[in-house]
């Protein structure tokens, strides 16, 4: 090292992207490998720019974390990206059969995906981001890239109740599957459609099944193949439901819920709060970029999606805030297609 620094070194060191490694440089760095951030990084390598996608868990982790066999709500041709066809034999596919497509898109655009990288920083600006990430062993690794687009999703943080006892192990706010329950006392809380499938598909596999709703009935929003199938459970008995009430504790062996007929406590072997998920708020306050006061959307250009903070893109369901029944893969996987137009004009590689 000289002992003093030129003009022209100074100016190299404060651009660490040409000093950074072939493989850990981009145009484009995306964060997060769920529908929504494959198409955008399909999308911005159709233009020639050179992607890397970090997601802190697998591929589409957040449907790897879905009920086991869970069938979508949509038909298959709404999940596509890429203009990948997708089939099934049945009319609606399942998780199993979406995981094998994903996998099947990023074989097929040979997308480079770094799995269980989780980024922790994004610091520098527009054209000269550095983004670190840590990876299984907790490692750091810290990528350049001009570009950034968070697609980061929303599952992986679940809503809290706030009450004593949320935090035992007996608590969960997934559902995986029936097995684990059978036998035992479930308390199911949330009145969706996650709530009802779990309520419906435990008591079809011999769990004791109680559900707790704040709601005065079923919410209208659950499907209509399940809810007159909950609707009749409940009605027979099978189900115990309580309207109108909230878990106010959990013990150990037990549950109390305040009804509108008073306060009761339930013996109890597991509670899933099946009471939705949300964005992780901090990440995206933590890049500088601004949400809305009440609903926690990111201040971006309808258009271009990019945000507030010049170079960061939002996709997927995070453009929402904390309405997240509004972007689904539906409509969150043409983000892409929005963001690319607007580095074509910016990015000419
Ligand atoms: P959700 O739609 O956000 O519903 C959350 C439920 O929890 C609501 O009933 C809500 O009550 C209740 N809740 C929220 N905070 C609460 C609190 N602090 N205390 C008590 N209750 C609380 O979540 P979800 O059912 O998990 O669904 C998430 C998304 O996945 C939705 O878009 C859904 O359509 C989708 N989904 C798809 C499938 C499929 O494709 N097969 C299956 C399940 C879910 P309120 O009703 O009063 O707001």
């Amino acid at each position: 090292m000289p002992d003093f620094l030129t003009a022209e070194d100074i100016e190299t060191l404060a651009k660490p992207q040409l000093l950074a490694e072939p493989q850990m440089r981009a145009d484009v760095l995306v964060i997060g490998a769920g529908p929504t951030g494959l198409a955008c990084a399909i999308e911005t390598q159709r233009i020639g720019l050179k992607v890397i996608i970090l997601d802190k868990g697998c591929l589409v982790n957040s449907l790897f974390h879905y009920p086991a066999g869970m069938v979508f709500f949509t038909t298959p041709e709404l999940l596509e990206i890429g203009e990948i066809p997708f089939t099934t034999a049945n009319q609606k596919p399942t998780r199993e059969e979406a995981l094998e497509y994903y996998r099947k898109v990023a074989e097929h655009y040979h997308l480079d995906v770094r799995q269980y990288e989780w980024v922790k920083t994004v610091v520098g600006e527009d054209g000269n981001f550095i983004i670190t990430a840590t990876d299984r062993a907790g490692r750091p690794h810290d990528y350049h890239a001009r570009k950034v687009i968070v697609s980061t999703g929303y599952y992986d943080l679940a809503n809290q109740l706030g009450i004593p006892g949320e935090d035992l192990p007996k608590v969960s706010h997934y559902y995986g599957e029936s097995h684990p329950y059978y036998d035992t006392d479930v308390l199911v809380i949330g009145g969706k459609n996650s709530a009802a499938i779990a309520a419906l598909d435990l008591w079809r596999h011999g769990a004791r099944v109680t559900l707790v709703y704040r709601g005065s009935q079923l919410h209208h929003h659950v499907k209509y193949w399940i809810k007159p199938d909950l609707e009749n459970r409940i009605k027979n008995g099978d189900i115990e439901a309580h309207f109108n009430s909230y878990v106010q504790e959990i013990g150990v062996d037990h549950v109390v819920v305040k009804t509108p007929r008073g306060t009761v406590r339930l013996k109890n072997d597991f509670v899933l709060a099946l009471i939705g998920y949300h964005p992780d708020y901090d990440f995206l306050r933590s890049m500088g970029i601004e949400l809305s006061e009440n609903q926690c959307r990111p201040v971006c250009d309808p258009v271009s999606l990019e945000s507030n903070v010049h170079g960061i893109y939002v996709a997927g369901v995070i453009v929402a805030g904390s309405r997240t029944n509004e972007i689904f893969i539906e409509n969150g996987r043409f983000h892409g297609k929005q963001i690319a137009e607007d580095l074509k004009l910016k990015l000419r590689p």
